[in-house]
Order: structure tokens, then C-alpha cells, then sequence
């Protein structure tokens, strides 16, 4: 039975490079594995898989049956909704632990590094597997996105010498200049409906028994939201209400001025306003140094529902 590698809900470009990297490097050992996706390519992904020759993965969102290689994740709340029917024969993540469990041994590759697809790297040297240079391009651009061109604190020394190792086998000179290009293209926010923006880099926690909803735009220039805020804000409180959530939140990140406005929809805001020790202001607040969602804002916000 082939393997299907796939990485969270709402999939950012590192779940889906993953997804392709981790497929090959189980092939190459003698695993058979596809790679799969849970949801729509983002123009970021889109853009890293045209440079590249890579069609995107196999979208799929039921498992139920299936032997599954979790890639970017470990919490319930991103996984298909069937993952109890399935078999999960392995996790390769770079978050916090999550919820999931399993009822059979599974391998574990989980490290506090930038980017899954630096653990990905590692596992083909282990392997002793050597790279495509199409391969090495995509987890190249993943680090790069993961990691906000070495900008984010979840950025490690190691995600660095993997970068100008991947650099080198992709045969990308100006690794810096790439990572620019995908930003750009990650930053054309303009003409599109603020719901498919809130829900573009979007994922569901459950803190302390409340369900809440935090995406994340990484922009090159905050200014691009100026005409779409107060939208931006509205449809938060909306899509608040449709899912019942206590509170959601849309970091806006500039990652040349390094930092976020968040703007904060919430049944209680008093509860984000503890957990950053700020007052907001219009509903929104300048988080001053804050790029990464995982090691500046959850940590923060997860304790403050305790
Ligand atoms: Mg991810
Ligand atoms: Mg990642
Ligand atoms: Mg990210």
C-alpha cells in the first residue's frame, strides 16, 4: 500500500514542499508514497512549483484506510477529519507536540528548527539519498518562506547552512533574491476577497477548551492593506460568529519593518490583552519584532486561556 505524505489543513508552501521531498526520499528507500495536499495551492506555493517543474500534489482530505506520513503538523485540529481511520506511519514537524495519538509505533522526526523541510534534509542525509535539483529548489523556497529569509526567531543556524547547501544543488546563486521574488508574490493582496485572504495561512487551536482562529499574511509593505483593514476587520468578527470561535485574530506581518499589526475579533479581548500586556486600539495592535506566529504569538496567547 503506497504511503500518502501530506502535510496541514490550509496548506502553506512548506507542508506542500514537504509532501513532495518526504514522497521522493520514501520512494528512493523503497517506501512507495504519493504526495498529497489538503487544500488549495497558495500563489506563493504556485510560484515555488511552476520555478521548479512541479505539478501540485494530489489534493486529498480523506484518509480513512490510508497509511499517512504527517508532515508539518501534529495537532488533531489540522488534520483530515477521518485521521482515526487512518494509519500514521510516520510525523516529520518542526511546531510544538500536538494531540495526535496512535495505536501502532510510528517513526518521529520532530525538531526545533525553521522549517519542515530541513528535517526533511537531514532525513535524506541519514538515508544517505542524494537530492534533485528540483527537489532542492522546493525545500529550498520552503526554508525560505518558514524561516522569512532567515528574518524569523524560529530560524536556526542550521536552517542556514541547509539553505546554502540546497542553494548549491538547485544551482540558485542568489538564494536571497528568490526569496524576495516569493515574498513579492506573496504580497499581491489586492482585488482579492478579504475571506480568502483571512483564511490563507489560517489554523484552528483549541487553548484551554475555546476554539480560536489565527491566520497570518507576511507581506513586503503594510501600507498594501490600507484600503482592505477595515473589511479585513469586519469579516473577522464574521467568520468569528459563522464558527463559533472566541477569538480570532489576522497577523498582518511587514517583514521589512519586522513586525505585526493583529488585528483581534474576540468574545473576551481582555484575554489578549493580558497575554501581550498591551491596551488595543480599534480592535488592532503593532506587535513591534513579532514575525512568527508559532514562537511569538501562541506561546503567549495559548497560557493567557488557561
Ligand atoms: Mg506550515
Ligand atoms: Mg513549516
Ligand atoms: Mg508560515
Amino acid at each position: 500500500m503506497a504511503i500518502y505524505t501530506c502535510g496541514h489543513t490550509t496548506p502553506d508552501s512548506d507542508s506542500i514542499c514537504s509532501a513532495i521531498s518526504l514522497s521522493y526520499l520514501l520512494n528512493k528507500i523503497g517506501q512507495e508514497a504519493i504526495p498529497a495536499r489538503q487544500g488549495p495551492v497558495s500563489p506563493e506555493t504556485q510560484f515555488i512549483l511552476d520555478k521548479f517543474g512541479f505539478e501540485a500534489p494530489l489534493l486529498k482530505t480523506e484518509f480513512a484506510g490510508c497509511e499517512l506520513f504527517i508532515t508539518d503538523y501534529s495537532d488533531r485540529g489540522q488534520a483530515p477529519k477521518d485521521l482515526d481511520e487512518a494509519t500514521v506511519v510516520g510525523i516529520v514537524d518542526h511546531h510544538k507536540l500536538g494531540d495526535i495519538t496512535t495505536s501502532a509505533p510510528l517513526e518521529c522526526w520532530i525538531r526545533p528548527v525553521g522549517c519542515t523541510n530541513t528535517i526533511v534534509k537531514e532525513m535524506y542525509d541519514y538515508h544517505g539519498v542524494e537530492i534533485p535539483a528540483n527537489i532542492a529548489g522546493v525545500m529550498l523556497c520552503a526554508i525560505l518562506s518558514d524561516t522569512v529569509i532567515f528574518k524569523s526567531p524560529t530560524c536556526t543556524d542550521i536552517d542556514i547552512k541547509i539553505v546554502r547547501e540546497l542553494a548549491e544543488i538547485a544551482g540558485v546563486e542568489d538564494f536571497a533574491a528568490l526569496g524576495m521574488e516569493m515574498f513579492t508574490v506573496k504580497s499581491a493582496v489586492a482585488g482579492v476577497p478579504v475571506r480568502e485572504l483571512i483564511l490563507r495561512d489560517y489554523k484552528p487551536f483549541d487553548m484551554h477548551g475555546n476554539d480560536v482562529g489565527i491566520g497570518q499574511l507576511e507581506v513586503i509593505d503594510l501600507s498594501l492593506f490600507d484600503n482592505i483593514k477595515a473589511e479585513l476587520q469586519a469579516d473577522l468578527d464574521a467568520l468569528r460568529e459563522e464558527n463559533n470561535l472566541h477569538t480570532a485574530c489576522l497577523i498582518l506581518t511587514d517583514i521589512i519593518k519586522e513586525g505585526s499589526e493583529v488585528l483581534v475579533s474576540s468574545k473576551d479581548t481582555s484575554i489578549f490583552e493580558k497575554a501581550f500586556d498591551i491596551k488595543l486600539e480599534d480592535g488592532k495592535v503593532w506587535l513591534d519584532g513579532c514575525l512568527s506566529r508559532k514562537k511569538q504569538i501562541i506561546p503567549f496567547l495559548q497560557p493567557a486561556f488557561a
